[in-house]
């Protein structure tokens, strides 16, 4: 058949649900991944036509397409950054907003000097049952810890963008922590992943394992908010990754509070991804606590979706 032809059939049948520019995108996208035919194919060889096995992969997405599998799932992969990675529905596809949380720490640690080899590090941990993490007297690397780190976006990210990192990630997940172990191998980074619920009172975390920077992107939308979710989202995504009770919608956001006033460095940051309908109500859930700087930002969109707080240092 005419390659053409297809981008037709893609139009008429997917015409009702996308719009037109969402469809040659889809069209293109699947083409390049399936085919590594380059977008612009149509133009300089407008007669190419596929053979019945070149069509398949292309008609099966487009019937996932039609059902309102996110594209991502489809072809099982997602773009995060410059970072290619893997993507199923243990986990939830990387947002753009999750990637100007990512640029704000990026940006504040490229700012700052380089670790100061003299502050007292904590001795080897231990962390679970079996695992101990150590950091010698002259490692001066970056602590870090992401909490439910999913497909390991931010983490990965992390690590691949900072110099002398340790990075440590969580997840509750342990069908989200293989997609991540496998994204973080095959981007090339070392992350010491772990299988932790953070809600769990439980949490054994060694109280020396302390981390300069802690992020996390936690469940924050409310059952309420079910509604105006497009069912792309809602049908396909992880419900553990997204939703929260309407009576506790900050239950995440409370547990890693109490958890970072415990493990974060002095002068440690800690940065949310947030929901841009409860902004003031996270801020103000550092009230009275041992933080300062608490900084809200909003999104490309111009919706509050990034929170950072800092530990004062006890000197001052
Ligand atoms: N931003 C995500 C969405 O669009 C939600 C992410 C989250 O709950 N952490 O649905």
């Amino acid at each position: 058949m005419l390659l053409k032809e297809i981008k037709d059939i893609f139009h008429k049948e997917l015409g009702e649900i996308y719009p037109k520019e969402e469809i040659d995108s889809f069209f293109y996208t699947c083409i390049e991944h399936y085919l590594k035919l380059q977008r612009f194919i149509l133009a300089i060889q407008p007669g190419i036509t596929l053979t019945k096995e070149e069509e398949q992969p292309l008609f099966e997405a487009m019937s996932e397409l039609k059902l309102e599998k996110p594209l991502q799932y489809i072809l099982g992969t997602a773009h995060f950054m410059d970072l290619e990675l893997q993507v199923d529905e243990n986990v939830l596809i990387p947002r753009p907003e999750t990637e100007e949380l990512v640029q704000w720490i990026l940006d504040d640690c490229q700012k700052e000097e380089p670790f100061n080899s003299d502050a007292v590090r904590p001795p080897a941990a231990r962390v679970g049952s079996q695992m101990v993490i150590e950091r010698s007297r002259n490692d001066h690397s970056l602590r870090i810890l992401d909490i439910g780190t999913g497909s390991g976006c931010i983490a990965i990210a992390l690590s691949k963008y900072l110099p002398d990192t340790n990075v440590f990630a969580l997840d509750v997940s342990e069908g989200a922590l293989k997609v991540a172990q496998k994204n973080a191998a095959s981007n090339g980074v070392d992350i010491t992943f772990l299988h932790q619920d953070i809600l769990n009172p439980e949490l054994e975390f060694a109280s020396e394992l302390v981390f300069d920077v802690i992020v996390s992107n936690p469940p924050y939308v409310r059952e309420l908010e079910k509604n105006g979710i497009q069912k792309n989202v809602k049908d396909f995504e992880p419900d553990t990754a997204l939703f929260v009770a309407d009576e506790d919608p900050l239950i995440f956001y409370k547990a890693i509070i109490n958890f970072s006033e415990r493990h974060l460095q002095e002068n440690g940051s800690l940065y949310f991804e947030i929901n841009q309908y409860l902004g003031e109500e996270t801020k103000a859930l550092f009230n009275h606590r041992n933080f300062s700087e608490i900084e809200l930002r909003k999104d490309m969109f111009g919706n509050n979706r990034m929170l950072k707080a800092n530990v004062p240092s006890r000197g001052l």
